[in-house]
């Protein structure tokens, strides 16, 4: 019989988060959800609020915190550009203090800590597809620094807790992830891109859309997340979580016009700086060491995600993406 856990989320009402804390909860754990709501609203977790085994608390995760639980999971830092870079010091604050806070907690409690560690680690990757193994290419002053170097930190103070004290660490590196609950005006790829055709605004191709990205689909996602966690001690990670099937930007416009039927335009944008030009994981070690690989075709996580955003953007009280 599985013993019920107390697990602490943090990030918990963001997009992946929210669907994490669910996960955990079918699986009769009670889940702490802390946040700070710097990119996200309570709307992903308002079908938790009243549930017994779910507990909220707002909290920024640069500040310390104590709770006994028995696992951690570390969700909490704003995910897309657009947001991340709105404050960049605090982006870093919440990347490292947060590492910081969350680590002495897991030494405390002698629990293990996930850490959300991304592919912008490898930066502009000048090695492709992505293995565990290349250091990555970042540009360490420009706009997605603080996002790409505040994770790097804190891989290397998770490492560096692992080796000094042995806590138990699990560190993924997650690809491009999308699905119900992003946020529509988070800036992020998918959304922009759903929300635009589902209001027959132009969709916006940043440069001329020939960069890509290998997008994956959150329940996959929360199943790759979930298997780490119960790995044996001596796996660490890093190791990547995404989808391998990669697309060019105007590809995916094009498959979210067809599938949308929407009549948008395409209307190229300036690229934004330090965009990186590729990215495609290498998923051997995840296969290998999980045995696990993404399962949801694009076109279906896709078609999730529109109905999503159609019943969304229907209720009176949303906004629209400026
Ligand atoms: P999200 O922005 O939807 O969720 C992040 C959550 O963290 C939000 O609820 C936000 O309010 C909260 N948060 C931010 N700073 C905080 C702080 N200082 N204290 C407490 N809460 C704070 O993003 P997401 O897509 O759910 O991403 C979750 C995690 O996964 C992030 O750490 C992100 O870096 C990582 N990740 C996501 C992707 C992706 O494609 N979704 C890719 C790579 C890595
Ligand atoms: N992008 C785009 N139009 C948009 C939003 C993003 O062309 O409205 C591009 C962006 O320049 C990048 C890719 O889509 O090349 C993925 O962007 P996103 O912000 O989703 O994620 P990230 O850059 O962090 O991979």
């Amino acid at each position: 019989m599985l013993v019920k856990k107390k697990i602490l989320v943090t990030g918990g009402s963001g997009f992946l988060g929210s669907h994490l804390a669910d996960q955990l909860i079918r699986k009769n754990n009670s889940v702490i959800c802390l946040d700070n709501f710097c990119s996200s609203s309570s709307d992903n977790i308002s079908h938790l609020i009243s549930h017994p085994d779910f507990r909220l608390i707002r909290h920024d995760i640069s500040q310390p915190f104590h709770e006994t639980v028995d696992e951690i999971y570390n969700l909490a830092c704003p995910a897309s550009p657009k947001r991340y870079q709105t404050d960049p010091i605090q982006t870093m604050r919440t990347s490292i203090l947060g590492a910081f806070h969350l680590l002495d907690l897991a030494r405390n409690l002698g629990c293990k800590v996930f850490q959300a560690s991304t592919s912008e680690v490898y930066g502009d990757p000048e090695s492709h597809p992505q293995r565990e193994d290349y250091w990555g290419h970042v540009n360490p002053i420009g706009v997605r620094a603080c996002y790409d170097e505040g994770k790097r930190c804190a891989e290397t103070l998770f490492f560096d807790y692992r080796r000094q004290h042995g806590l138990g660490i699990k560190v993924a590196r997650i690809f491009n992830t999308y699905g119900p609950r992003m946020q529509a005006e988070d800036g992020r790829v998918v959304s922009n891109f759903i929300v635009q055709a589902l209001t027959n605004q132009d969709l916006t191709i940043y440069g001329q859309g020939e960069q890509t990205r290998a997008f994956c689909y959150v329940d996959d996602m929360i199943e790759g997340i979930t298997r780490l966690m119960a790995t044996p001690d001596e796996v660490t990670g890093p190791i990547n979580l995404g989808n391998p099937s990669e697309c060019t930007v105007i590809e995916l416009a094009e498959t979210i016009l067809r599938l949308t039927g929407s009549r948008s335009r395409l209307v190229c944008h300036p690229l934004p700086q330090d965009d990186p030009r590729q990215r495609r994981p290498d998923i051997t070690r995840a296969r290998e060491t999980l045995g696990w690989a993404p399962r949801v075709p694009l076109e279906d996580g896709l078609k999730a995600t529109i109905e999503y955003f159609e019943q969304h953007l229907s209720r009176p009280d949303r906004q629209l993406p400026a």
